[in-house]
């Protein structure tokens, strides 16, 4: 039988547990300081911790439960971890580099059931959610990695957006969450964090309600339901309405944009009527959304969609702009080890399964 990882008690969770079993609140606070100041691997390496505390741990949990299966690093310092859970399944995690700090990108589950057709994580259904404390051991690994590397540089921010819906995994990405910003731990700020989701409107609204205080990203990749439909099929259950309307709540009580990410693909929703569409619906939300436009990364399986020319995409961007809608175009990282989002979970795992 496999232990869990310790890593997926927020602070309270643990403070709370080994209350239970009759330690003091001061114990948990030690533990937590080892496990994300001092980041050591095993218990019994946290020295100042009373050795019956330990002794229970140990009984019960593992500290870290991934296991490190390949590493592939990328000319521009992108590093790809492959990562082996404890049954056997393999995720990523991606770690780049960039002028304002280290950034991470997280997996939330084993496959992802949304099956948008341009996706390659989609290609494979969930086969689990993942953990919170699998999806903290992520931040983990690479932190520990870049201890080891003896750069000294802390992971500075993080965004949701490997393989997987985080909303369809909703309870541990909210625990995940709160102890990654935990302020006596890893201490990263809630405004330094991003999720992305593909619209699952009621789940946006609870998340708004949580008070997490990270930022919201939204994959819209269309300006009308017929097309969004044809490109995502949760449009039918969840059409573009809804899913302002959770936009809208989101916006009503946090003061921070939000991203609507915009793939671009070739002949289907990258022409300068879709931009124009696209600007109508932003409407008056124009100072409290920032369009984000993302170059397609082809994938083997989806070969019906292709990368837009530049110069399509630089008619989008100009158009959005004209139209007084704040415009960005994702920065691509690793792109030779096919780090980039949505080519997660591509061909080393095919070729390892
Ligand atoms: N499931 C969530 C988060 C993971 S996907 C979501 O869909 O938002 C993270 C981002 O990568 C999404 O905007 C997604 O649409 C995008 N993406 C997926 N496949 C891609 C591809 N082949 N090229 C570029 N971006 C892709
Ligand atoms: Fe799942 Fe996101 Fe890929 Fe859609 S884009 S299949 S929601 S991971």
């Amino acid at each position: 039988m496999h232990k869990p990882s310790i890593y997926g008690f927020t602070f309270d969770q643990l403070t709370g547990w080994l209350g239970e079993h009759g330690h003091k609140p001061s114990r948990a606070r030690q533990v937590w300081d080892w496990l994300y100041r001092k980041r050591v691997t095993a218990f019994e390496a946290m020295t100042d911790v009373n050795g019956a505390c330990l002794a229970l741990l140990a009984e019960h949990f593992e500290i870290q439960t991934l296991g490190e299966h390949t590493k592939q690093e990328s000319a521009d310092g992108t590093i790809k971890f492959l990562l082996k859970l404890q049954d056997g399944n393999l995720i990523e995690t991606v770690l780049m580099r960039h002028k304002f700090g280290l950034s991470v990108c997280v997996t939330t589950q084993v496959g992802c059931n949304i099956g948008c057709s341009f996706c390659a994580s989609g290609l494979l259904a969930k086969s689990r959610d993942l953990t919170s404390g699998e999806i903290v051991g992520q931040i983990m690994k690479v932190q520990l990695h870049q201890d080891a590397a003896q750069q000294g540089d802390l992971v500075s921010h993080i965004v949701v957006m490997g393989i997987g819906e985080p909303f369809d995994n909703f309870e541990n990405m909210v625990d995940f969450i709160e102890t990654v910003k935990d302020h006596k731990g890893l201490a990263i700020g809630a405004r330094h964090i991003t999720v992305s989701t593909s619209g699952l409107a009621d789940k946006i609204v609870a998340f708004t309600d949580r008070n997490l205080g990270v930022n919201l990203a939204v994959s819209l990749h269309a300006p009308n339901n017929e097309l969004r439909t044809r490109i995502m099929k949760i449009n039918r259950a969840i059409p573009i309405e809804p899913l302002m309307k959770a936009i809208d709540y989101y916006l009503s009580k946090n003061k921070r944009r939000v991203t609507l990410e915009y793939i671009l693909l070739k002949d289907v929703n990258d022409r300068k009527e879709h931009a124009l569409q696209l600007a109508e619906l932003v409407g008056d939300r124009r100072q409290l959304v920032n369009v984000n436009l993302i170059p397609y990364n082809p994938v083997d399986e989806h070969s019906q969609y292709q990368r837009s020319e530049q110069e399509s995409i630089r008619i989008f961007y100009d158009t959005l702009k004209k139209q007084s809608v704040s415009v960005s175009v994702r920065l691509e990282h690793g792109t030779d080890i096919d780090a980039a989002c949505g080519q997660l979970r591509s061909k080393q795992i095919k070729a390892t399964v």
